[in-house]
């Protein structure tokens, strides 16, 4: 029987270069559909149960970032629903995955994948609580839902003082982890029997956008929607023609005000969970240094996933900052804003060979998160 790849499914992204026998599969990491960024992959292989197969992704050297593969194990899965690690080396130009599939048909995969179709069920899922509206915010470039969660009734009594907290994720469509984080952060957020978000639900109103990049996401996209564009660096003029997903959910921001921002995202190359703020911002006051020093620290008591000793650091200010969700936020609104970063390899305080970090862990720190953002509305 001989082999075959193939990637013609949601999120599927690759490039053959020669596939004719399990022992030799020469691969390229694919561009993202609309912009030189090379990172992301999920293909399926089939014909190779039993055979040791050696999967080389020969252009890894020239990806966006290719630091992201050092000590990093590809994902693989037979079934989609059940992810694990397989073993991979990189010498500094060419990827190998080294695997034996134990199936006739496997799926390989830069992170765990989050469907679109997983996607529109977590949307129905949570529109099934009382506590929530759904709002349909407009369309992307290819004409895709932009749907925002609104938890909790801005128009009920008390409910104008109530802290509006706002979380968005996937401005990044690769980083799939984070989705996968939301989905957590809603699932605690709106069962009836967990006390922070019983507490959460008295005392804030919660804007979720679990999905900002629809297009990017369908595409298998590491970084970029249907325009080319990374919406992380559109938050300071965003336009319907180029960045809708972000002209669209600042606009919404605007009309109801924003006291707590959370930026989902995932790295490619720290093995660490951790937060990035607003410091570089040349208006950052001690006050705003205080409250994001104490979100951390509510953090790392609430799950010891996050931590603080390893992150991006200090940097300076740049015209470019104020592009950025996270300080873009602060800058407008005054209010905590933060970037959470989930890693694409493993937590190195606390490493998985079986999984290394997936969605399964993702999805605890999204219902872990809820304690900090508790105790942070309340100062
Ligand atoms: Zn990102």
């Amino acid at each position: 029987m001989s082999i075959k790849i193939s990637s013609q499914f949601d999120a599927g992204a690759i490039d053959i270069v020669s596939a004719t026998s399990a022992g030799a599969i020469d691969l390229n990491i694919r561009k993202d559909s609309h912009a030189d960024i090379t990172q992301w992959f999920y293909f399926r292989l089939q014909g190779a149960q039993g055979e040791a197969c050696s999967i080389r992704f020969l252009n890894a050297g020239q990806s966006a970032y290719p630091d992201g593969w050092n000590d990093y194990q590809a994902m693989a899965s037979y079934d989609r629903v059940n992810w694990f690690r397989v073993p991979t080396s990189f010498d500094g130009q060419v990827m190998t995955i080294s695997h034996t599939p134990g199936m006739d048909s496997v799926y390989y995969a830069y992170f765990e994948p989050y469907s679109w179709e997983r996607h529109l069920e977590l949307l129905d899922r949570a529109q099934m609580s009382e506590q929530v509206r759904m709002q349909d915010l407009g369309s992307t470039i290819e004409g895709r839902d932009m749907n925002v969660l609104i938890i909790g009734d801005p128009a009920a009594a008390g409910a104008p003082d109530r802290k509006k907290v706002w979380v968005i994720a996937r401005q990044h469509p690769g980083e799939t982890m984070a989705e996968w984080l939301v989905e957590g952060m809603l699932d605690a957020l709106l069962d009836p029997s967990d006390p922070f978000g019983r507490q959460l639900l008295k005392e804030a109103v919660f804007y979720v956008v679990p999905n900002m990049n629809p297009d990017g996401s369908v595409h298998g996209n590491l970084r970029t929607n249907a325009a080319g564009a990374n919406l992380n660096r559109e938050w300071n003029a965003p336009t319907i023609e180029r960045s809708p997903e972000v002209f669209l959910v600042k606009q919404k921001m605007k009309e109801t005000g924003c006291d707590l921002f959370l930026d989902v995202h995932g790295d490619e190359g720290l093995p660490y969970v951790f937060v990035a703020g607003s410091s570089a911002l040349p208006t950052f006051t001690a006050e705003q240094a205080a409250a994001e020093k104490q979100f951390a620290d509510d953090f790392k008591v609430a799950s010891p996933d996050f931590q603080t000793e390893h992150g991006y650091g200090e940097s300076p200010y740049t015209p470019e900052v104020l592009t950025m969700g996270s300080p873009h936020i602060t800058h407008a609104f005054g209010c905590l804003a933060l970037t959470l970063e989930l890693p694409f390899k493993d937590n190195a305080n606390d490493p998985d060979a079986q999984t290394g970090w997936d969605g399964a862990r993702s999805a605890r720190l999204g219902a872990a998160v809820l304690q900090p953002i508790l105790r942070a509305i309340r100062r």
